[in-house]
């Protein structure tokens, strides 16, 4: 194992040098999920951030992203990244970066900081609850369904999922709320970090950044909504004192023209952010358009064929 990881370094030693991958992570779950599949559990986790803190040279994104514009960045350099600010980025990630010495970078939507959960997290909550085995989407229109078995709940939350996605997010809570309410479905506990909890990534070196309000798709909103999405993010996140100067971005799903358009990366630029991140695969060199950055996820489980992931993406980068 030490071999092929030190030979997989040294390949990448000769041919990463201002190459940058950013992993992105949502979060980091205490147990294996039965949807979240490509969700790392602590273990594995645990098990990357070794190889990144063991091989890679890891940086925070503004320090990587400094480099790079100089054509500075060394082989081997890497970031950490969440979406969303999630509870277990703190509770399970917080500690095994800081222990490993890896800084990170989470990207916080403040909607959410009030104990009320992500809209896809409640459906997901909801479909895999065993206690529920009757499921009325007829107001959706995605009929009515007896469910009993995790793969039945797998696809039916897919299906529902796509079907709300790209709703205006006024209507999709309402939508969501609705279906909820009528199956008399009690929310769960609060999966996203509060203030306070926002203002303890500090001590753990990790760094506080935007990712909108309300987590909307920006390509559906008129450009006035954008702008508000940013603004009232950016006032709660200095409200906080959470803020971390300069602010980076990342867009919400994250995909050029389907999630967010050419006028949401005009706005972002206009609002002066450093950067902004994407959900596009690929690694960031000094060419690329530092508004649009894109991101290194879908997870190998087993660490060599993650590491070996990591040095092909950064050859073809
Ligand atoms: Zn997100």
């Amino acid at each position: 194992m030490w071999l092929a990881h030190k030979l997989i370094q040294g390949v990448a030693q000769l041919t990463s040098h201002n190459k940058l991958p950013i992993l992105i992570y949502h979060q980091v779950l205490e147990q294996p999920d039965p949807f979240r599949t490509c969700t790392p559990t602590v273990a594995e986790f645990r098990q990357q951030m070794e190889i990144v803190g063991r091989y890679f040279k890891p940086l925070s994104i503004e320090e990587a992203l400094a480099l790079l514009r100089k054509n500075k960045l060394p082989a081997n350099s890497i970031c950490v990244s969440f979406d969303d600010g999630y509870l277990n980025n703190l509770t399970l990630a917080a500690p095994i970066l800081k222990e490993l010495a890896i800084p990170a970078t989470v990207y916080v939507s403040s909607a959410f900081t009030g104990g009320e959960n992500m809209w896809n997290d409640k459906i997901i909550d909801f479909l895999f609850d065993q206690e529920v085995v009757q499921y009325d989407f007829s107001v959706i229109d995605a009929g009515i369904h007896t469910i009993i078995s995790n793969k039945q709940r797998n696809q039916l939350t897919l299906t529902i999922l796509e079907q709300l996605k790209y709703l205006p997010y006024k209507q999709r809570l309402e939508v969501v709320d609705n279906i909820l309410e009528c199956h008399h479905y009690k929310l769960g506990a609060a999966k996203m970090m509060n203030s306070q909890q926002l203002k303890k990534l500090k001590q753990y070196d990790i760094t506080v950044a935007a990712h909108t309000h309300d987590h909307p798709i920006m390509a559906v909103l008129p450009i006035e909504e954008q702008q508000q999405q940013l603004i009232t993010n950016i006032e709660h996140l200095k409200q906080w004192g959470v803020a971390d100067e300069p602010l980076g971005f990342a867009y919400p799903n994250g995909k050029m023209n389907q999630d967010y358009s050419q006028q949401t990366v005009e706005l972002v630029k206009k609002l002066d952010f450093s950067h902004a991140v994407t959900t596009h695969h690929g690694v960031c060199t000094p060419s690329s358009d530092f508004f649009q950055l894109p991101r290194i996820g879908g997870w190998e489980k087993r660490p060599v064929r993650f590491h070996l992931r990591l040095l092909l993406d950064m050859i073809r980068g």
